[in-house]
């Protein structure tokens, strides 16, 4: 199906992405996987084939071969449980994809392992890969709750909003060498102190925004793929637009009855 779906757009190519899913079994709270699973189903939509890549602890990557990477969010225990491996055996050529422009989501837990460390809140210092200029501490309160973010007009242009959950412990402090994703308009965002939620450095967004955040805000799941697509074919790549109505009022209904609440 996806052939001939593929080939009626592009007329000339079979596009393929290849989505690699970081430590699925350690790091998938709160539906995270649902990230992977929207990505996919909206390549199949537009006939673009995407094959997930699982990469547990031990795996050997070519990261010169994957265009997309998710990395969800995890419990402190479940962190520990694989902070080493993805440090030793990801991290340096991790980094290097990234710095090339590797298209990466990672969510919470994730999020906070691309930065230089997680010191979490009973002084377990989780080394991270420095892929992100952004590091983390733990707190005693949790920070949980519905989120509405106003994405940062540097980053996205025209800016949009974005809805997700949060439920964190760590309080993210960003460096120089990363950008906002954008400002917390509902919910307490990076660090609960400076408004600001997520980071971006290049194509990688880190962010803690669990929700499932792709089904629920479509506009970052095309940016994600285009930007993979435009990476490995040619800036002239243009997604067929899909039927997002649906899911375009859910988010409406939820940012109006978030912004309401908050008054
Ligand atoms: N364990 C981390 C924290 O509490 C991440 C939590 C998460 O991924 N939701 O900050």
């Amino acid at each position: 199906v996806w052939t001939r779906a593929c080939k009626c757009e592009s007329n000339r190519m079979i596009w393929q992405l290849r989505l690699a899913h970081l430590y699925p079994d350690h790091m998938n709270i709160y539906g995270d996987r649902g990230n992977v699973i929207t990505l996919q189903q909206r390549c199949r939509w537009r006939g673009i084939a995407c094959e997930i890549v699982p990469v547990g602890p031990g795996a050997t990557v070519d990261w010169s071969s994957i265009d997309i990477a998710f990395f969800g969010g995890g419990q402190d225990s479940g962190q520990a449980l694989i902070a080493a491996d993805f440090l030793e055996r990801q991290g340096p050529a991790l980094r290097t994809a990234i710095d090339d422009g590797l298209v990466v989501l990672a969510i919470c837990g994730g999020y906070q392992l691309l930065g230089h460390y997680f010191l979490t809140h009973t002084g377990q210092r989780l080394p991270g890969i420095s892929a992100l200029d952004v590091y983390t501490v733990g707190g005693k309160e949790r920070l949980i709750g519905n989120v509405v973010v106003e994405t940062n007009p540097d980053v996205f242009r025209p800016a949009f909003r974005l809805v997700g959950f949060e439920n964190h412990s760590g309080r993210t402090f960003l460096g120089a060498g990363v950008r906002p994703l954008g400002r917390a308009l509902v919910g307490r965002g990076n660090n609960g102190e400076d408004r600001t939620e997520g980071a971006v450095y290049r194509n990688t967004i880190g962010c803690y925004l669990h929700g499932s955040l792709l089904p629920k805000n479509p506009q970052l799941a095309d940016h994600l793929i285009v930007t993979a697509l435009r990476r490995r074919y040619g800036d002239a790549v243009a997604l067929a637009p899909l039927d997002d109505a649906l899911e375009l009022k859910a988010q409406r209904v939820m940012i109006e009855r978030m912004l309401r609440m908050r008054q």
